[in-house]
C-alpha cells in the first residue's frame, strides 16, 4: 500500500513540478501553450487532491472514527445519488434510474451515500453511450439488498478478484481519464463491512456488471 500511495502521489506531483518549472523558467512563451500547460497543472492538482481525499476517507472509515448510526432510508439515498449523477449520466448518454421499495436501516448515512454513489458512478463511467444503469433497493428477510446493475463494458474474469484492492484498475488510462483514483471500490467495501454487510459482483465482459450489497437492517456497532 505504501509503495502504491507514494507512486500515486508522486506521479501527478512530478508532472506539476515539471510544467511549473518550464513555465516559471520562461521556456514557454506561446499563449496557447501557456494555457495548455496551465490546464495540465490544474488537472493534475485536482487528481492529487482526489487521491488525498480518498486516502483520508479510507483511513477514517477503517479506523472507525465515524460510527454514528441513525435511521437511514436507502431508497431516499439512492434517489439522491441518482439526482446528483443525473447531469453526468446525461452527458455520457446513460439512462440512469432507481427502482424498488422504501427500506430503512440503522446505518451511517454518509458512508451509505458514498457506497451507493461509488457503485452508481462506476456503472455510469464504465459504460457506453445508450447504456443503462438501474439502482434497486429491496428487502430480503432481515437484510436490505441494494443492487447496481449496468449493461456497460463489464469486468474480465481475471480482474474480478482484484478490483476491491486499493488502486487496482482494469484499464488505468480509462480510470484516469474519468477522474478515478482506484480507491472507490475499496471505500465501498470498507463501508459495507462497517455495517456488517456483504458485497458481491457478477460481471461479463462487454455485457455489463451487477453489484449486490446486503446489509443487516438493525445492526448497530
Ligand atoms: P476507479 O477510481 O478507477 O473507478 P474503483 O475502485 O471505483 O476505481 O474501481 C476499480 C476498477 O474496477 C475500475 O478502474 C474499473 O476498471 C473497474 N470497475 C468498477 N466498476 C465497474 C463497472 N461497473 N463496470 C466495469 N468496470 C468497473
Amino acid at each position: 500500500f505504501t509503495a502504491n500511495v507514494s507512486h500515486e502521489l508522486k506521479t501527478p506531483l512530478t508532472t506539476i513540478r515539471g510544467f511549473a518549472e518550464m513555465l516559471g523558467g520562461g521556456m514557454i512563451t506561446d499563449g496557447d501553450d501557456i494555457r495548455r500547460y496551465g490546464k495540465r497543472i490544474y488537472d493534475e492538482a485536482n487528481r492529487l487532491l482526489n487521491v488525498i481525499n480518498d486516502i483520508i476517507r479510507l483511513s477514517e472509515i477503517e479506523e472507525n472514527h465515524s460510527e454514528i448510526f441513525t435511521e437511514t432510508n436507502l431508497s431516499a439515498v439512492a434517489k439522491e445519488v441518482a439526482e446528483n449523477l443525473a447531469e453526468k449520466a446525461k452527458r455520457l448518454e446513460i439512462d440512469l434510474s432507481v427502482s424498488g421499495s422504501d427500506v430503512t436501516i440503522q446505518a451511517n448515512g454518509g458512508y451509505i451515500y458514498e457506497m451507493i454513489y461509488n457503485l452508481t458512478e462506476n456503472a455510469v463511467k464504465y459504460n457506453r453511450p445508450g447504456g443503462k444503469v438501474l439502482v434497486d433497493v429491496s428487502r430480503a428477510g432481515d437484510k436490505a439488498v441494494i443492487t447496481v446493475a449496468d449493461n456497460g463494458i463489464g469486468i474480465p474474469k481475471e480482474h474480478q478478484g482484484r478490483i476491491f484492492e486499493r488502486f487496482y484498475r482494469v484499464d488505468k488510462a480509462r480510470s484516469r481519464d474519468t477522474g478515478g483514483t482506484g480507491l472507490g471500490l475499496s471505500l465501498t467495501r470498507s463501508a459495507v463491512l462497517l455495517h456488517r454487510g456483504s458485497i458481491k459482483l457478477y460481471s461479463k465482459e462487454k455485457e455489463g456488471t451487477t453489484f449486490t450489497v446486503r446489509i443487516p437492517l438493525t445492526y448497530v456497532p
